[in-house]
């Protein structure tokens, strides 16, 4: 049973808006709060956007995730002044209370959310999150629960499996393209792996993950040579040379096996780094998220009294909660109920 003092802080809606003190809508839309904060740019946070756009005062990202966001859904977005993108750690004065942003470490312009009440109560919404990170000190926080399970626990860090993903690039490129198919922002993060790595070969992409990766590339990130898959230069690469890689999101549909070797990174295969599932199709895990140990070494850090873990993404927070009343011994709660 949550305690009513506890839900005047915090409550995570069955459409998967995070509360904060009843005024502050993070991820989301509640048409009972006049201002907002997105955490990251992934589709799963940004579902409130337009019902927000128009009736709340003021929807606080970061100056990198408004970039996405407009990358996303268009220029006319730029036009629209509740956006307001926030410095990190900059304190902004709300109706008696304060909001902050800190970095997340998730992908580009991932932030954490600091609701300070008029009472002092610190309520932190952690929003994607990875480590290594500074914890930030507060009363209460919500947090992400992706991995919040002990079968989620990584034994290897990212240097094998990124290794590995390398080597295998490497080898396969000289027999003909690849796919590689992730996330918007891991897939920025493997184009920078293989350009560091002299990996020089064109990168063709749709539209959506050109858009994004002109942002990571306005943020200083080095991508090398990127096009869209139906300008005329990409066709003209793929009728005349065979070594190219094709980016897609995870979740499209994989072309043909015959002519295209294809890798899926994806961090939902916590105990495997690097899997071979055909002799055309390579797995390597590669996660933005904080595992199970993480998760807890963050929450520690925090000082809070009281977590909630967020089940609104994810199936785990009843267990993630279990871990924390079992090894840190504060309370914590799953949430929505
Ligand atoms: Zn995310």
């Amino acid at each position: 049973m949550i305690p009513d003092s506890l839900l005047e802080n915090v409550t995570i809606t069955r459409d998967r808006t995070v509360l904060l003190g009843k005024t502050l809508a993070c991820d989301g839309f509640d048409q009972t709060c006049a201002i907002g904060a997105i955490s990251h740019a992934h589709k799963d946070h940004t579902e409130g956007l337009h019902s927000s756009l128009h009736s709340y005062n003021a929807i606080f990202v970061s100056e990198p995730t408004r970039s996405l966001l407009i990358a996303s859904e268009g220029r006319w977005l730029e036009r629209r002044t509740n956006l307001v993108a926030l410095p990190l750690r900059k304190r902004v004065k709300c109706n008696g209370q304060r909001v902050v942003l800190y970095p997340a470490n998730h992908i580009l312009g991932s932030v954490k959310i600091l609701l300070e009440r008029a009472d002092g109560t610190r309520i932190l919404y952690t929003g994607d999150f990875k480590m290594p990170q500074r914890p930030i000190q507060s009363d209460i926080v919500v947090t992400e629960a992706t991995y919040g399970d002990p079968n989620s626990v990584r034994r290897f860090g990212r240097e094998f499996p990124e290794n590995q993903l390398i080597r295998l690039v490497r080898r396969r490129i000289a027999s003909g393209p690849i796919q590689i198919h992730a996330t918007q922002g891991k897939l920025q993060d493997v184009m920078r792996l293989l350009r560091r790595h002299d990996i020089q070969v064109p990168f063709l992409m749709s539209k959506n993950i050109w858009a994004w990766s002109k942002v990571y590339e306005q943020y200083g990130e080095q991508l090398g040579e990127f096009l869209r898959i139906e300008s005329q230069e990409a066709a003209e690469i793929q009728r005349s040379r065979g070594d190219y890689i094709l980016f897609f999101t995870l979740g499209s549909k994989m072309l043909n096996f015959n002519k295209y070797f294809c890798i899926k990174v994806s961090g939902r295969e916590p105990s495997i780094p690097f899997q071979q599932i055909t002799d055309k199709y390579y797995s390597v895990t590669l996660s933005d998220h904080a595992d199970l140990s993480e998760l807890l070494q963050f929450i520690k850090g925090t000082g809070a009294r009281i977590v909630i873990t967020d089940g609104s993404r994810c199936g785990l927070a009843s267990k993630l909660a279990q871990e924390i009343k079992r090894t840190l011994k504060k309370d914590a709660y799953p949430m929505p109920v």
